[in-house]
């Protein structure tokens, strides 16, 4: 192969992979037709103003995904180039060192993303460099599924028909073979020098021992899951007792795999055996939320900060450290809300039922605005996700579109009880109710002193007692939601 062209410069964002990268494939093409030679960056971006950079938990997890890559660049021949900086002026540095013509992308989500990269299209644009963004996080481009008066959809069943009626996702694109390597190699920062996982204290160990992060790790969770449990999928993804969902949620955050390859593969499982259609059909309809929360926060780039339903901008919140604190420790004394934020803590991830009965308890139960859990879930999460994480707590807040209405108040108890019937996932995140009957595990401030006493239980000492008392509590949340209701 000559090597005497102008490189290539793909950068990997949040994009995580070989397969079904369009950026990648467009640059390994050029490659095989004449030689163009590729270089790989992914750049550390340090704009200290923006809120929506990793996350502690995502920083872990980001440090695995980019070593994975590394290594899958290596064997096919041209190695991930790591700067830190503007990624302006890397690249344009990367540009000066290389005689690069162009850098390929693919399109990543954010209000303050979107502004970072049309800052670098332009200063890229203005050299001569052209700047070529592809789709490759969502199954349609935000935009194009819109309703008949061409508005974008507010509520989600209609925006799933719509998708639903569109020609299928393109089928997803292999791996390139190999890369041509630029003539000259380009220096690199170190991975292990970026510090991205954490040493004083090293909190993730929770993390190391449940998550591979990587393409292929993603690869192989979206196999296993389509081998079998897709099948119950329907009925299982309510209980977080029993595991019942793919995971696969950080791989997407990270790009590992991309929705076109989860689209494709569940629909050709379900084609293959038809005992997996019904759950294959459920878990691509959460596919769907994705898509949706992501469309819309393109089309709404305040969501992340701002109720859409703007009434709520007037909401009587609460300030409560104490709650607040209580909460994020899983010392709340509700053991459903407290398993799931421990859960969180321990390894990065909650299930999605419990996401929304602590999403409800923060709201509601202790009167604390919401964006103080997105921000909390955003440094906690392995899958944090701009767009997901912003249009879910609005929907559980009440202000986001097709939300819960703010008077649906979870009732903390009577949902352990319904999901988690035998208290066997509290059990696992608050082992101090191990012992605890299961009629008892979801209310324990209720259990007998006996019963208590022979589960080695002491309240307020082993385990607190309520934090607040939910049918009070439920009352005030009505009453604030009273200010608000006919006001906008
Ligand atoms: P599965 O049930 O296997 O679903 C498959 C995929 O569909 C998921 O990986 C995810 O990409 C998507 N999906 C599933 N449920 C939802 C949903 N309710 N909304 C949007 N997409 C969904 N998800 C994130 O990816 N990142 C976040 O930061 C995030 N924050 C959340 C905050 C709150 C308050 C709530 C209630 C939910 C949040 N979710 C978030 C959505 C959901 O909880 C997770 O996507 C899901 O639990 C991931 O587990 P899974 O991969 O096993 O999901």
């Amino acid at each position: 192969m000559k090597t005497d062209q102008a490189p290539i410069l793909v950068w990997f964002r949040t994009d995580l992979r070989l397969a079904d990268n369009p950026a990648l494939t467009a640059a390994a093409t050029a490659t095989a037709q004449d030689g163009t030679p590729v270089i790989p960056v992914y750049i550390r971006e340090e704009d200290g103003g923006d809120p929506w950079l990793p996350g502690g938990a995502s920083r872990w997890w980001l440090h695995g995904s980019l070593e994975r890559l590394g290594k899958a660049l290596e064997t096919l021949g041209s190695p991930l180039v790591l700067r830190s900086g503007d990624p302006a002026t890397v690249l344009e540095s990367l540009v000066e060192e290389t005689g690069a013509q162009a850098v390929l992308c693919n399109r990543r989500a954010g209000p303050s993303a979107i502004a970072r990269d049309r800052r670098v299209g332009k200063r890229l644009t203005a050299r001569g460099v052209t700047v070529h963004p592809h789709n490759a996080a969502l199954l349609y481009e935000p935009g194009t599924i819109r309703t008949k008066s061409d508005t974008p959809f507010r509520v989600f069943t209609p925006f799933w028909k719509a998708l639903l009626s569109m020609p299928e996702p393109p089928r997803p694109t292999r791996a390139p073979s190999g890369l041509t390597p630029p003539a000259k190699p380009v220096s690199s920062e170190s991975l292990k020098d970026w510090g991205l996982r954490p040493t004083a204290p090293d909190w993730a160990g929770g993390l190391r021992a449940r998550w591979t992060p990587g393409e292929e790790a993603a690869r192989e969770r979206l196999a296993e899951f389509l081998d079998g449990p897709v099948a119950v999928y329907a009925t299982e993804r309510d209980r977080p007792d029993h595991d019942g969902t793919s995971t696969l949620s950080p791989h997407l955050a990270f790009g590992e795999i991309g929705p076109r390859q989860i689209w494709h593969a569940a629909r050709h499982a379900a084609a293959q055996r038809h005992e997996l259609a019904s759950g294959a059909e459920a878990f691509l309809r959460e596919l769907g939320w994705r898509e949706f929360n992501h469309h819309m926060l393109r089309e709404e780039p305040d969501l992340p900060d701002t109720p859409l339903d703007a009434r709520f901008v007037h909401f009587p919140w609460r300030k409560d450290e104490s709650a607040l604190h209580a909460w994020q420790r899983g010392r709340t004394g509700y053991p459903i809300v407290d398993a799931g934020m421990r859960q969180l803590w321990r390894t990065g991830w909650m299930h999605n039922r419990v996401r929304m009965i602590v999403g409800s308890f923060l709201i509601k139960d202790l009167l604390i605005p919401w964006q103080e859990g997105e921000a909390w879930f955003w440094d906690t999460l392995v899958d944090a996700d701009i767009a997901n994480n912003a249009g879910n707590w609005q929907w559980v807040a009440g202000c986001g579109a097709d939300a819960a209405p703010f008077f649906r108040v979870f009732n903390p108890i009577l949902q352990g009880e319904k999901f988690d019937p035998e208290g066997d996932y509290v059990r696992r995140f608050v082992p101090e109710l191990a012992k605890l009957p299961s009629r008892w595990i979801h209310k324990p401030w209720q259990a007998p002193d006996g019963v208590l006493r022979e589960a080695g239980v002491r309240l307020d000492r082993d385990y607190p007692r309520p934090i607040v008392d939910h049918g009070a509590a439920r009352d005030r949340a009505l009453a604030a939601f009273g200010h608000i209701k006919t006001s906008g």
